[in-house]
């Protein structure tokens, strides 16, 4: 799989680490309950098909990025510094 940063064009997917769902919203640590906080730290979707997800380029220019992945066919449908994503980490 090949991943196109936006930064540096398109480069093999081993140069990239996953960290997970781009849309998944942390809750509020001192007012959600034990379970949400279980289900937000342990529970993942096992999406078929579209998906948003969390990249880092650690070996390239070190951006985070959100990439827009088919799950199925592993094609990749966009990508995007995470620093437009509205809520994104970097
Ligand atoms: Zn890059």
């Amino acid at each position: 799989m090949r991943i196109t940063c936006p930064h540096c064009g398109a480069r093999d997917a081993q140069e990239f680490s996953y960290l997970g769902a781009a849309d998944l919203a942390r809750p509020d640590g001192m007012a959600a309950s034990e379970a949400a906080m279980v289900d937000y730290v342990y529970l993942r979707d096992n999406p078929r098909g579209r998906h948003r997800e969390l990249w880092y380029h650690g070996a390239g220019c070190r951006a985070w990025l959100v990439v827009g992945r088919d799950t199925f066919t592993h094609a990749v449908i966009s990508v995007e510094p995470a620093k437009r994503h509205a809520g994104g980490a970097a």
